[in-house]
């Protein structure tokens, strides 16, 4: 049982679900080229190696503030596309909700809200637009129940990275409204948001950290 992550934890757990999004990069980009441009795993491996690159420098600690809004910022200036200012700001937003040196269930799931406070603040797509949202919102809200609970903090990470996937599976069944797949209309049916897509997968990879980390050593491993 997980209950805080401290400074070096997240920064780690951070890495970690950043690196997931960059070995995923084919599969983004097949999502990509169903419904859009093609460009998304391009754009989100060059945001997220900025921001390992970024977090492995000499940050302002121990506030986690610092973490989330350096990682924010550097997938802001290099990713591009819609999805590099989507997704820094989801890290901006968790880091305005930030104020305390370790992450603990609750406060978890108040940066998470955060983060999708900012994203529909400079987005302004709705849910059911089609959009990683889809799966931000269902997260959001499980986190905040299972917080709620009194759940230890892998549970509530975990309960959020399923009600994400759940939400990518959720968008096969919407039209988008917004972004490039707009114009598809129907034709957007059937096919998984790319955004949502990789939402999920840093949710899952923090998901697994955050619970390696409260595993004694010796049942580690695969
Ligand atoms: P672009 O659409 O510029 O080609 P990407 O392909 O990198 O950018 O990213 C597309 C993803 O960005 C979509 O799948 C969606 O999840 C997300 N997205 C786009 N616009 C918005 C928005 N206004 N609000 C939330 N997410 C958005
Ligand atoms: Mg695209």
């Amino acid at each position: 049982m997980t209950q805080r992550l401290d400074f070096e934890q997240t920064r780690a757990a951070l890495m970690a679900a950043a690196q997931a999004v960059i070995d995923s990069q084919s599969l983004l980009t097949k999502a990509d080229q169903a419904i859009g441009d093609g460009d998304h795993g391009v754009g989100m491996a060059r945001g997220f190696k900025a921001l390992r690159s970024e977090l492995g420098k000499e940050l302002p600690g121990p506030n986690l503030a610092s973490l989330f809004k350096a990682g924010g910022r550097a997938i802001m200036m290099t990713s591009g596309g819609a999805s590099g200012v989507i997704f820094g700001s989801f890290f901006i937003g968790c880091a305005k909700r930030l104020n305390a040196d370790s992450l603990d269930a609750r406060s978890f799931a108040l940066a998470l809200a955060g983060g999708l406070d900012e994203v529909r603040a400079r987005g302004n797509a709705n849910p059911g637009d089609k959009t990683m949202i889809d799966a931000l919102l269902p997260a959001v809200e499980a986190a905040h129940v299972a917080a709620e609970r009194g759940e230890s903090l892998d549970d509530v990470v975990a309960d959020a990275a399923r009600a994400a996937v759940e939400g990518v599976e959720a968008t096969k069944s919407m039209i988008a409204m917004t972004g490039k797949a707009k114009s598809l209309g129907n034709r957007s049916l059937g096919f998984v948001d790319p955004g949502a897509l990789t939402l999920s997968l840093l949710l899952k990879s923090f998901a697994d950290e955050t619970r390696r980390f409260g595993l004694p050593q010796d049942s580690q491993g695969s």
